[in-house]
């Protein structure tokens, strides 16, 4: 089924700009096209950003309870165009109708987030030590930004720079994935409708991403720019942003360890790494992608796991009761394979799946790999995939030496009842995000973001709008004049 043409959305207006070639859209359950799209040129993005430049002063001495209106008309329209949205999202993005709904209300629940932020940017005063002086602290929209996102959230990805950007007062240029454009324009047709100036706002795609970023990289007028992707593309944007001194919000790769001790709830434990390890197929960089069980609850829980996900029902996302979709592309399900089958070379049991016949469309079958050490691919890159390694470790401190064996630090997970222990992890585990008997942390109030090589900077939260002001300080003379 074709979803139609779409087009660039750049100052404002619909367009194919520049572009003198389309570039197609592809469903990764059917691998038919689904939609076409102007292929954005360099031009086109300097065409943004032109319209940003004009825009911009206005839009930051705009009023915040009009920002905020506008921020709160459009996450209603996303939540009554849920159906729609979804749609589109399962069709270009492959996860299943269920995961696109709550994909869309969670995107929505940054817009509303924010809206409520954008009311809240304060400033400080401070004791002088002049009783002439008067020292105050202001803060001021950052400027222009822009927002390089991948394929695996399309629209929450945007939302959650877009949101804080435009509270704040900041233009934004989007550059979405070219997998999955299609969100990202649904998006901008939503901003148009909830009253969005022009210009504020523009989302250009084309297949050549190196030369559209290339453009939002060497201009001086953008001031900051957020990226979600690879930690290899993340390193090339921060050297990039060296020469225009550029802000970076980085949010790249994660290897999380999901941990779970004798002592935890075993049932909840189980329940919460399907939930941890599935959503999205695997495909997110805070996938638990090493899961290490206690010795003495090992097998009882690469059993528990294994019929868990064995119960999984794999199929195109649009279908009722399919919980497990295709993978991005067929490239991804190469990737799977290839770590799958290091880890069986190496000495991993397969319990479930570990072979995709898939003729039509990129799936890969829920898999459980057990007796993984650390010398297997599975263990030291991120799969990106429906695959559950299972590792089993003995004390705690060895545990922690594994999980912190990692150029990463995303998000990691741990399972136990023993209070201490929970704050011990939190303080010595090198992540950003911890789930302590939680597997799915993330949340519009709380402050997402890694350490290490998985980034710079913190989204949501009351944190994630200081990513787009700038701090200036006021000295006041004369008071005694
Ligand atoms: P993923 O592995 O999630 O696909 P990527 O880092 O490849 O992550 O892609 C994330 C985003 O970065 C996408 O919008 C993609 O088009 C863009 N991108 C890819 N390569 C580059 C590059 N060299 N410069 C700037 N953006 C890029």
């Amino acid at each position: 089924m074709e979803l139609g043409t779409y087009q660039n959305f750049i100052g404002g207006v619909w367009t194919d700009g520049d572009a003198k070639e389309t570039f197609a859209v592809v469903n990764p359950a059917t691998e038919e096209t689904i939609a076409t799209v102007p292929n954005a040129t360099a031009s086109d993005v300097k065409a943004a950003i032109d319209a940003a430049h004009a825009v911009q002063p206005e839009w930051a001495d705009s009023v915040a309870a009009d920002r905020a209106k506008i921020l709160r008309v459009a996450a209603q329209l996303m939540r009554e165009r849920v159906e729609h949205l979804a749609r589109v999202m399962t069709m270009e993005e492959g996860k299943p109708l269920a995961e696109a709904r709550g994909e869309v209300a969670y995107a929505a629940s940054f817009l509303d987030w924010f809206a409520e932020e954008a009311m809240r940017v304060y400033g400080d005063t401070i004791p002088s030590s002049s009783r002439d002086k008067r020292i105050l602290v202001l803060k001021r929209p950052v400027g222009i930004t822009a927002a390089i996102t991948p394929w695996n959230f399309p629209s929450a990805m945007i939302t959650r720079k877009l949101a804080p950007a435009l509270a704040a007062g900041c233009t934004m240029i989007v550059k979405p994935s070219e997998l999955t454009p299609l969100s990202a324009f649904e998006l901008a047709r939503i901003f148009e409708e909830a009253g969005l100036p022009k210009g504020v706002l523009s989302v250009v795609v084309g297949t050549d991403a190196p030369a559209l970023a290339k453009v939002i990289m060497d201009d001086f007028r953008v001031r900051k720019i957020s990226f979600t992707g690879s930690t290899e593309v993340g390193k090339i944007l921060m050297r990039q942003a060296a020469d225009t001194v550029k802000r970076v919000s980085l949010e790249l790769g994660g290897h999380a360890p999901f941990i779970v001790f004798e002592d935890a709830n075993l049932e909840a434990a189980v329940e919460n790494a399907v939930t941890c390890k599935m959503r999205g197929m695997g495909e997110t960089c805070v996938s638990a992608n090493r899961i290490y069980v206690q010795r003495s609850i090992y097998a009882d829980f690469v059993d528990m796991l294994a019929n868990r996900m064995a119960a999984m029902k794999v199929g195109n996302g649009l279908e009722d009761g399919v919980n497990v979709g295709p993978l991005i592309e067929r490239a991804a399900v190469e990737k799977v394979k290839r770590h799958v089958e290091d880890a069986v070379a190496k000495g991993a049991r397969v319990i479930i799946g570990g072979t995709s016949e898939s003729t039509r469309g990129y799936f890969y079958p829920p898999t459980v790999l057990a007796d993984v050490d650390h010398t297997m691919l599975v263990t030291q890159e991120e799969t990106f995939g429906p695959v559950a390694a299972v590792v089993p470790f003995d004390t705690e401190e060895e545990v922690i030496s594994y999980a912190n064996n990692t150029e990463y630090g995303l998000a990691a997970y741990y399972f136990t009842r023993d209070i201490g222990r929970v704050f011990r992890l939190a303080e010595q585990l090198e992540y950003g995000i911890l789930g302590a008997n939680d597997g799915m942390p993330s949340t519009a109030q709380a402050p997402f973001g890694g350490v290490k090589s998985s980034g710079i900077g913190r989204e949501g939260s009351k944190y994630g709008i200081q990513e787009y002001l700038d701090i200036k300080y006021l000295s006041l003379g004369g008071i005694l004049d």
